[in-house]
């Protein structure tokens, strides 16, 4: 296969390797890596290889094809529909469009809600603000407004001030 060859000396491409944060690249195998000097010996090219989306097991719901778990360039996950696409010519998205942002991470605490009494959540958000919130909260995204119990406490150690109402804003792409 074309695929193994280095296109710059034409010898064979080595092994997969992955790099700290998870990205894979094979070296041509006429070139050595010496982590002394940080260069080279030989030849230097390197292929880089796509980061594999993983299929989930989840469907989109809005068209019901399987959900894809996407890893930004700059580490942040998405779940994205596997029906969606990019046309590189006319430089837009197609298919369908779905996107879930993944932004943080919930844990049930044994905690009840001061102004409810359902379950307390220990919310702790992609940038690692902790918060513990009520777990009948929601965002409903075609109203773009919370849903639910709105009770809310943010940890002491979190020292960042939040604009009002921060904690309700629906997940952001900040690299798209
Ligand atoms: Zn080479
Ligand atoms: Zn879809
Ligand atoms: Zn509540």
């Amino acid at each position: 296969m074309a695929d193994d060859v280095c296109p710059k000396c034409g010898s064979a491409l080595g092994e997969i390797t992955e790099t700290s944060n998870g990205k894979k690249l094979r070296r041509c195998s006429a070139g050595v890596w010496d982590s002394r000097t940080k260069k080279t010996i030989g030849c230097d090219f390197v292929k880089w290889l796509p980061v594999e989306p993983q299929t989930l097991e989840e469907v989109c719901p809005k068209c019901g094809a399987p959900l894809l778990l996407v890893v930004t360039r700059f580490g942040k996950k998405m779940k994205k529909c596997s029906a969606s696409g990019w046309d590189k010519v006319a430089k837009k998205a197609t298919g369908c469009d779905y996107v879930e942002w993944i932004n943080g991470t919930s844990k049930p605490l044994e905690e009840t809600c001061p102004k409810c009494g359902a379950a307390l959540v220990l919310y702790t958000t992609a940038a690692g603000k902790q918060m513990k919130k009520c777990s009948t909260s929601g965002w409903d995204r075609v109203a773009k407004k919370a849903t639910g119990c709105d009770y809310i406490q943010w940890l002491k150690s979190s020292s960042s001030k939040l604009s009002p109402g921060e904690e309700f804003l629906p997940p952001f792409p900040e690299d798209a």
